[in-house]
């Protein structure tokens, strides 16, 4: 078959719009991949390239359509260079490209144009389009990859027949030198013709290895999520509810296996525990296209049901409508609130039904909770309190000195135990209230909380038992508080004492004892702690008075005396360092002594040897000057004066 110049082209062009048509619709189709533009601008050029070409037999357009379709063909070659490398996401100097391209132009245009050299213009058309056309396969092998490497050996191979081609033209041309030449032929035309065609389908085949990846790619993440999701999930066929997949999460919660359940309906397994349910979530679906947390009780494989919140989206897969279920088992959440529900009514009816009065104020001193007990004491109804504070409920003086209480508990953070008094009409009303910071989350004190008891009637016994005592005292020779002796019954002892010791000439000792810092001490743990301590120090001294005729007294207050007959000053002395001794092994806690952590004590001790000359009077105050020098001197300690002849005669 005999193929003329003409016909070639004619098929060429024809080719190449086709050709330039499908680079514009891969390109419309895939607008996100970069590079597909400028193969479809390089198919068009070179689509102009040779219908303008048609006109090369025109003898006086002759020079300028060679001018123009060589243009376009180098113009094409550069788009398809360019747009390679935007495909593999490399950067490109386009001014560059572009300045390269002009050069050519100038070039060609001189030879063409100008001189009407029509064999160097070929030369210089063919030796750019080699080069541009080896530039762009050696790019193309740069981004060989490890697999599926077909589709860049395709394209390689196209544009390395074209620079072949143009590469041994030139040299053909170089060695016949004004030989026999043509600018354009059926040969080149024809292989260009299939090279155009191969490295399309090169550039579609790119296009499709990037697309299949990245597919698979979306699959494999999808996949990951699907399994990987804390919820199970359920895909069925919106048209007849069939399960077309379940993630492993299923699996665990309904303890159904994915073979048992592809194909199945929900129904056909059973899974709704309330058919109703699934009424209401497939009209939901269908309604709204979407469900969100609806709970439901899902019945598992060996008959078990547990609670679950269900999520679904209708999907779109393989071109059917699907229902995408997400399930979350919220067995555990469920039972924490019903545990957490029961704590909070335990609490509630252990605090409304309490004995005590319980209430609590925020950091702002406003009521926030009060018991039926703290109403029935008041008179007042709690919806008259909440969110008010002590001073707008009770009086300004009873609210300030309970606010005063509140803010110091806050701000040392502890429980402490006090004694408050209510003013009312019926009288005063005594409470021994436990107070303690409420904290928020954080662990920051945001309120305080008390518990109260009405201890009105036990002061009032109290009161009045201690009136009885006090008569009792009178008459009896026993300190109530102690059981050790009292004032009374020490002045009586002393007299006879010393009256005897007057008479027999023996030495006569007298220890006056004080405990340190005892108001400090009352002020920080109350009356109550106060007696207690003073119990013990009176047990003390009934240890260490042990001779029969030793008498061991309260004084007074917190101050103690020990009557040691037929003693000297050092057996004296001696008894009262084991006494001070004693009471600080006792270790009672006092916090607020400048001396100690513990409760000390400060002695003065007197002796006389009777000679009939002294008085008791002399003796107790020796022994009491004694006691105010220990005091002085720092006290926790034992100081001592034997009666002389001077002061004896004073
Ligand atoms: P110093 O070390 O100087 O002796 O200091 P002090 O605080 O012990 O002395 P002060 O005389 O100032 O205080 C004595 C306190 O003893 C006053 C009172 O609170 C307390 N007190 C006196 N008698 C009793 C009592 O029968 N029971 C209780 N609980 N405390 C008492
Ligand atoms: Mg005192
Ligand atoms: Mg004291």
């Amino acid at each position: 078959m005999q193929l003329d110049l003409k016909t070639v082209y004619f098929l060429m062009t024809l080719a190449l719009l086709i050709q330039a048509g499908v680079m514009l619709y891969l390109y419309r189709e895939h607008l996100n991949y970069r590079g597909i533009g400028w193969w479809a601008l390089g198919s068009i050029g070179l689509a102009i390239g040779f219908v303008i070409s048609q006109f090369l037999e025109d003898s006086v357009l002759f020079s300028v359509t060679l001018f123009g379709s060589r243009a376009l063909f180098v113009g094409a070659s550069f788009c398809y260079y360019v747009g390679i490398c935007r495909f593999f996401g490399k950067s490109t100097n386009l001014r560059f490209l572009f300045l390269l391209w002009m050069g050519y132009l100038g070039l060609f245009g001189y030879f063409t144009l100008l001189l009407g050299d029509l064999w160097s213009a070929t030369i210089v058309f063919s030796a750019v389009t080699a080069l541009i056309d080896t530039a762009t396969v050696l790019l193309l092998l740069a981004n060989l990859p490890a697999t599926g490497r077909g589709p860049i050996v395709m394209t390689s191979a196209a544009f390395l027949t074209m620079a072949g081609l143009f590469g041994i033209r030139v040299v053909a041309m170089l060695l016949t030198k004004e030989g026999q030449w043509a600018p354009t032929s059926v040969t080149t035309t024809l292989a260009a013709f299939a090279v155009s065609n191969l490295w399309t389908y090169g550039f579609i085949s790119l296009v499709n290895q990037r697309l299949h990846r990245e597919t698979l790619e979306s699959q494999a993440r999808f996949e990951t999520i699907f399994q990987t999701s804390p919820d199970a999930t359920l895909i069925s066929q919106m048209s007849d509810g069939r399960i077309v997949a379940v993630n492993d999460r299923f699996e665990n919660i309904s303890g159904f296996k994915e073979v048992e359940v592809l194909g199945k309906t929900t129904l056909e397994l059973d899974l709704w525990q309330v058919p109703a349910d699934r009424q209401v979530f497939l009209s939901l679906v269908h309604q709204t296209g979407a469900c969100e947390n609806m709970e439901a009780m899902l019945r598992q494989q060996g008959g078990g049901v547990i609670p679950v919140l269900i999520s679904a989206r209708i999907m779109e897969l393989g071109g059917t409508s699907h229902i995408v279920s997400m399930i979350r088992d919220i067995s555990v959440l469920k039972k924490v609130a019903a545990e957490l529900e029961a704590n909070q009514r335990f609490l509630a009816d252990v605090i409304e039904n309490n004995g005590a009065l319980i209430y609590a104020k925020d950091q702002t001193g406003r009521y926030q909770l009060v018991n039926r007990k703290w109403e029935r004491e008041t008179g007042l109804h709690r919806e008259d309190v909440i969110g008010k504070t002590d001073v707008e409920v009770f009086s300004a003086e009873i609210g300030a000195a309970f606010r005063e209480n509140d803010l110091r508990i806050m701000a040392c953070g502890c429980v402490q135990e006090i004694e408050e008094v209510l003013e009312s009409e019926q009288g005063a009303r005594y409470f021994i209230s436990i107070k303690f910071p409420l904290r928020d989350a954080n662990g920051a004190v945001s309120g305080i909380c008390g518990v109260s008891t009405d201890i009105t009637q036990r002061k009032q016994t109290e009161a009045e038992l201690a009136k009885l005592n006090q008569k009792l005292e009178a008459i009896g020779i026993t300190d109530a508080l102690t059981g050790i002796s009292n004032r009374r019954h020490f002045d009586e002892v002393l007299s006879q004492e010393y009256a005897r010791h007057s008479r027999t000439g023996a030495d006569l000792s007298l220890i006056l004892l004080d405990i340190d810092h005892f108001k400090a001490f009352n002020d920080y743990y109350g009356h109550l702690q106060g007696d207690e301590c003073l119990r013990r120090v009176g047990r003390i001294l009934t240890q260490w008075t042990k001779r029969p005729a030793d008498l061991a007294a309260r004084y007074g207050g917190e101050e103690f005396a020990c009557i040691l007959p037929d003693t000297d000053l050092s057996g004296a002395v001696s008894v009262a360092e084991h006494i001070r001794q004693a009471i600080v092994q006792a270790a009672i806690p006092h916090e607020k002594s400048l001396i100690d952590s513990w409760v000390t004590a400060s002695f003065g001790v007197a002796s006389l040897h009777c000679s009939g000359h002294q008085s008791v009077e002399a003796l107790v105050g020796q022994a009491d000057a004694m006691l105010y020098q220990a005091k002085a001197a720092g006290r926790n300690r034992v100081e001592s004066v034997r009666l002389t002849e001077q002061i004896e005669e004073k």
